[in-house]
């Protein structure tokens, strides 16, 4: 029999009609990848009504158990789950393992309730006599009181088919659509704060995402390098597995610098990246490029700028920080736990390249005559030739070695 089954909740919302089927078989997907390292435990099982199951299916470590919740917690489209005990179906069994469930809560809760239900209808006692039988054992032997208005501690008690689930604290997940489920973006990710939030929030509304990051190597040490990969690698823990296209942007910025004005410099240069990333998208059959512009928070993120580069592509630029708060930025970047990453130093491409005055407001036709005083087609291939690929999972362990190697916060 097995030891003990997640039962995992989605958003009830994304499962009507014929979505319900896309959305669960993605989500599945998702979480067989994640959970390869560990399929030698589990069973993955079907839907039963709103939730599934996956069920563990031979005694488990405690810390393998742990790296199965995180893995789990982490999963977008899941909003919670809980790790159930389970138990056959005779009442002195049922009532010995919820025991033993609610021992292991016992600091946390003075008040508690049984909520039982019987699916199985053949047993012969009654939803009543679980509850009774299981609320006396508490309160002689943990010393509970029952309170079936303001319990502190639920315990729920299922009789299915052959077996019974026993259950109680819900853990959270981080919501969202499962990865896949809106198709795929390549995301501009530079070392910062704001583009790691800005993935991981494409990410979580079913966005598969491609990251792209641009670097000025020899101007710029590796280490910064590094550091992108580190953030990558934190959002693997959302994604599974993400490919991270590492691009020299220096000959580009050269060119930039000696021809035209020099205000226009960010501009122009963010306007080869997306068309640049426009390229990739192709390639990775993406149909969106993401960045983490957030409306006025440096002078030049204003909507002329924005207008003025993303005006370079046909794609669709997608902005998820745009009108958030510096504020609830960081939360959202030290909830993900990319944040302690992104405030380590680094040199980045832009800012060794930025102008004593860049414009603020830029006017389109003439960053569209300076534009073309650059031969872009050629610039950018030449970028795209040199540019590396990375594969990037959650599963395996020498890349923190590969990373930390140079960067100690
Ligand atoms: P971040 O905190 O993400 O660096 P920012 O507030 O510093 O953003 P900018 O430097 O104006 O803002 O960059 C705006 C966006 O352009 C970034 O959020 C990112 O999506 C993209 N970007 C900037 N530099 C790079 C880079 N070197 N590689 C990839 N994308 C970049
Ligand atoms: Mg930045």
């Amino acid at each position: 029999m097995t030891d003990k089954i997640l039962i995992i909740n989605f958003e009830e919302i994304y499962l009507k009609g014929k979505n319900q089927k896309i959305f669960i078989k993605q989500l599945v997907r998702n979480l067989k990848r994640k959970l390869v390292n560990y399929k030698d435990y589990l069973n993955f099982s079907k839907a039963h009504g709103g939730s599934y199951f996956i069920e563990i299916i031979k005694e488990i470590p405690e810390k393998t158990l742990q790296d199965i919740i995180f893995k789990v917690k982490n999963t977008p489209g899941i909003t919670g789950f809980y790790v159930a005990d389970t138990a056959g179906i005779t009442l002195d069994e049922i009532v010995k393992k919820s025991v033993a469930h609610a021992k292991r809560y016992s600091e946390e809760f003075d008040s508690f309730a049984v909520i039982a239900k019987r699916i199985n209808k053949a047993i012969p006692f009654s939803s009543m006599d679980i509850a009774r039988s299981v609320g006396s054992d508490i309160n002689k032997k943990l010393d509970k009181k029952v309170d079936l208005t303001h319990p502190d501690f639920k315990l729920f008690i299922k009789v299915r088919g052959d077996y019974t689930l026993i259950y109680s604290k819900i853990i959270p997940g981080i919501g969202g659509l499962p990865v896949g489920t809106s198709g795929k973006a390549i995301a501009m990710l530079s070392g910062g704060i704001d583009s790691p939030v800005a993935t991981f929030m494409a990410m979580n509304r079913g966005l598969h995402i491609t990251v792209a990051h641009f670097h000025s190597v020899p101007k710029t040490s590796l280490k910064s390098i590094d550091k992108v990969k580190m953030l990558v690698k934190k959002l693997t823990d959302y994604q599974g597995q993400i490919k991270l296209y590492l691009i020299p942007v220096l000959e580009i910025q050269q060119a930039i610098a000696k021809h035209s004005d020099s205000r226009l410099r960010l501009i122009l240069l963010r306007r080869m990246m997306l068309q640049i990333g426009e390229k990739l998208a192709k390639e990775e059959k993406a149909k969106a490029l993401v960045t983490g512009d957030s409306l006025g928070q440096v002078a030049s993120q204003t909507l002329e700028n924005m207008k003025a580069t993303e005006e370079a592509t046909g794609m669709l630029v997608i902005r998820p920080l745009v009108a958030l708060d510096k504020k609830y930025i960081i939360e959202t970047a030290k909830k993900i736990d990319t944040f302690s990453i992104s405030i380590l130093p680094h040199d980045d491409a832009c800012s060794l390249f930025t102008p004593k005055s860049p414009e603020t407001k830029a006017r389109l036709d003439y960053v569209k005559e300076q534009y073309t005083k650059l031969d872009v087609e050629t610039l950018i291939n030449d970028a795209l030739k040199k540019a590396e690929t990375v594969l990037i999972t959650d599963n395996d362990d020498i890349s923190n070695d590969i990373f930390i190697n140079h960067i100690k916060p």
